[in-house]
């Protein structure tokens, strides 16, 4: 970054490039055709992901897409339903793929935030929809929560969900595709949001700064099936160990450095939030996600973003109201300064032009 305005570039944690270490990392690893299971970067990557999450297997995927929908499809087939938040990311932002490629419905509730609400679920959850209605086979959980605005969910509500679930005979899917923020902002163990999910997908490829990749833990008769769906699917892949490395790499090296990117995040929400507590409650910022409600200062989401965006500050319109702005690896202390002075800017201006 030369010049006197850095650019930070805050639409997505996913931006983040690879590590010199991280690229030698890749360069070394030992390979094999993934698809005879044969590649030892792969198993080891697979064998580190179950352990940490506390299920018996793993398996890696390109996406967190694909670790998503074959985890659905895992609970759930053609003529049964899905259910969870009007935010979720398996809802709203995988091209319907649940529908397209496994016959499966959804159903969803507003949740502010993206708080996970057990009673609703579980309200809203039809465990035996006999000859009239849809059977749900699995609830879906998103920890954090990206479109809620980085949201930790709280593990005691999620092992409340688990065991009104489990009662019914109804699975669980954790979304965990930020479940290292979740882990690193609370201090909680990532076996203990383990085990409120049947089915975990993680990636590797937000924050963690691996260049590609996804990781779906399960039980080991589960993967087993998995592993034919993603070949079914498409995503069965060969000398693979190259990308795993750079996944291995990032659960080393690159896991605990999260805490940066969320003290970052909430020095700007803590510096919005006071002059624009309309925009930004600071207390409900948790991890690397800040989502303002720009409306509220007269801005619509898109005229704040190319404004924000012509001052070197990238964001995403995540809805009219609102926009986001993510922290990562490649945004440091000086961007975030630059940030927080753009942003704010914009918001003491208010937007009663845009
Ligand atoms: C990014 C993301 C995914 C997976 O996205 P891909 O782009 O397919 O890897 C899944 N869930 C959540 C909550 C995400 O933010």
């Amino acid at each position: 970054m030369g010049g006197a305005t850095p650019t930070a570039d805050l639409r997505s944690d996913t931006l983040t490039r690879p590590t010199s270490a991280m690229r030698a990392a890749m360069v070394d690893a030992p390979v094999g055709d993934d698809v005879y299971a044969e590649d030892p970067t792969v198993a080891a990557l697979e064998e580190r992901v179950a352990a940490l999450l506390g299920h018996e297997a793993a398996l890696f995927m390109p996406t967190g897409s694909m670790a998503n929908q074959i985890g659905l499809r895992l609970h759930a087939g053609p003529g049964t339903e899905v259910i969870s938040d009007h935010l979720a990311h398996v809802l709203r932002a995988e091209l319907g793929a649940a529908a397209a490629f496994s016959g499966i419905t959804t159903r969803s509730w507003v949740a502010e935030r993206g708080r996970l609400d057990v009673e609703t679920a579980l309200a809203v959850m039809v465990p035996d929809g006999g000859a009239y209605q849809v059977g749900t086979a699995c609830v879906v959980v998103e920890n954090t929560h990206n479109f809620g605005g980085g949201t930790v969910q709280p593990l005691e509500e999620m092992r409340r969900l688990r065991e009104g679930t489990r009662a019914a005979g109804v699975g669980v899917h954790l979304d965990g595709a930020r479940l290292w923020n979740a882990h690193v902002a609370t201090g909680v163990a990532l076996a203990d949001y383990g085990a409120c999910a049947d089915t975990v997908s993680v990636c590797l490829s937000k924050g963690l700064g691996a260049p590609v990749g996804s990781v779906l833990a399960a039980s080991a008769d589960q993967i087993a099936q998995a592993r034919v769906l993603r070949k079914r699917m498409g995503g069965g892949m060969r000398q693979v160990g190259l990308l795993a490395a750079a996944g291995r790499h990032a659960l080393e090296h690159q896991l605990e450095r999260l805490a940066e990117d969320h003290r970052r995040t909430a020095q700007v929400a803590r510096a919005l939030g006071a002059a624009a507590p309309d925009v930004v409650d600071p207390a409900q910022v948790h991890t690397n996600i800040l989502v303002l409600d720009v409306a509220a200062a007269g801005w619509s989401a898109a005229g704040f973003v190319a404004a924000a965006g012509e001052r070197g500050v990238l964001g995403y319109p995540t809805d009219a109201r609102h926009a986001r702005f993510v922290w990562h690896l490649d945004i440091d202390d000086t961007m975030t300064q630059h940030a927080e002075d753009v942003l704010l800017d914009l918001l003491r201006r208010g937007g009663a032009a845009s």
